[in-house]
């Protein structure tokens, strides 16, 4: 599929200092775009990233009708540029727009969208391993009403920013607040769709621990507040001396593409893996005792990320973190290789974009 395109006048690339990437701070030449009106998705186009324009009296802007994505595209050392299962992004895109009742796009335009866009600002895609570059598709409904009701308008952008990987070499484990007060996502709500109105929610919680001197959030159940959850953009993972648990997903956790990942990587090691219910106490047990070795988080923007500390309840738990031997640490490694082209892509989940001169023959090449 080809869209319209639109170039800007001129690259904005000579500003950026690829060795001080941040994350989403800085965006490439083009954007994707594509309205929804009368009934149906018109044809989408690329156009030059900049400010759009909308009514103050938008739908998404005063009640929330607005979801979104977040993937990568990574440049082998081979030189080639790959997608991570775009795919599962877009089932979870679709199951997202049902919750919210916003008009489904079609599969092919989201994957020819990523890969136009991939193609027309390749340049902007960073060349050192360890760092990405980040595609964030979103919806949002655009119709000027106040009446509390799905938009018959929308627009559907993908935007890309070159990122650098949260944990390197320099980034210590991160450390969570157990919290025991408020709650992220409740039965029958939607925790499992990836909407903007649940970080909303999560900002005075954060905030929060961080004054307390915690970076994030580990969120518990919305009922009782006994079962363990996720960290908000982050799925977590608990290892014990002789298996890996994570929570089962009961529709108030992300279903994180990450996490997928890791359990089938898990369970191809030999690893037993279970999707449990996590009871809090028992993982605060579980660490005094030295039955929980590990702590970790999962997701495209922190891949594999190592805990340090835990505390719940004004008690806190010290953990060994991301050393070299942990498990956490070779995850990463075999994800980063994946994704890299430097592993064998066993499970078919690269796709290969050809950009610059490969654009045109080597399209749908599937790597693997
Ligand atoms: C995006 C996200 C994750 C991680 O999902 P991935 O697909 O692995 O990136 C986890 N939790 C929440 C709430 C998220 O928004």
């Amino acid at each position: 599929m080809s869209f319209s395109t639109t170039p800007c006048s001129s690259s904005r690339l000579p500003e950026v200092d690829f060795d001080n990437l941040g994350f989403g701070e800085q965006f490439a030449d083009h954007m994707f775009s594509m309205d929804y009106h009368d009934g149906k998705w018109q044809p989408g186009s690329i156009c030059p990233y900049g400010p759009i324009s909308l009514p103050p009296s938008a739908l998404c802007l005063h009640y929330g009708q607005s979801v979104f994505e977040g993937l990568k595209a990574y440049r082998g050392s081979d030189g080639t540029v790959r997608l991570f299962r775009p795919d599962k992004n877009y089932q979870r895109l679709a199951r997202s727009c049902e919750r919210l009742c916003i008009p489904v796009p079609d599969e092919s335009v989201f994957l020819d969208a990523l890969k136009a866009l991939v193609q027309i600002d390749h340049e902007w895609i960073p060349h050192k391993k360890g760092q990405s570059f980040y595609l964030r598709p979103i919806i949002i409904g655009t119709e000027a009403s106040l009446m509390v009701r799905a938009s018959t308008t929308y627009q559907f952008m993908i935007l890309a920013s070159p990122v650098r990987e949260f944990f390197d070499e320099s980034i210590p484990a991160v450390s969570l607040k157990v919290e025991s007060e408020y709650t992220r996502a409740a039965p029958g709500g939607m925790g499992y769709a990836k909407t903007a109105g649940n970080y909303a929610a999560a900002l005075e919680p954060a905030r929060r621990s961080l004054q307390s001197g915690f970076d994030q959030v580990l969120w518990l159940d919305g009922r009782e507040h006994r079962y363990v959850e996720e960290v908000g953009q982050m799925n977590i993972f608990f290892k014990f001396k002789d298996r890996v648990v994570t929570p089962e997903l009961r529709g108030s956790i992300l279903p994180g593409v990450t996490r997928d990942s890791v359990i089938t990587l898990l369970r191809q090691r030999g690893i037993q893996c279970d999707e449990q219910l996590v009871e809090i106490d028992a993982i605060t047990a579980g660490i005094t005792n030295g039955e929980v070795e590990e702590v970790f988080g999962t997701g495209t923007a922190a891949v594999v990320t190592p805990v340090g500390r835990l505390s719940y309840k004004d008690t806190s738990f010290e953990l060994p973190g991301g050393h070299n031997e942990s498990l956490a640490r070779s995850l990463y490694n075999e994800l980063l290789g994946i994704q890299h082209g430097e592993l064998d892509d066993q499970y078919g989940w690269t796709t290969a974009v050809g950009v610059g001169a490969d654009a045109n023959n080597s399209q749908q090449a599937h790597t693997g």
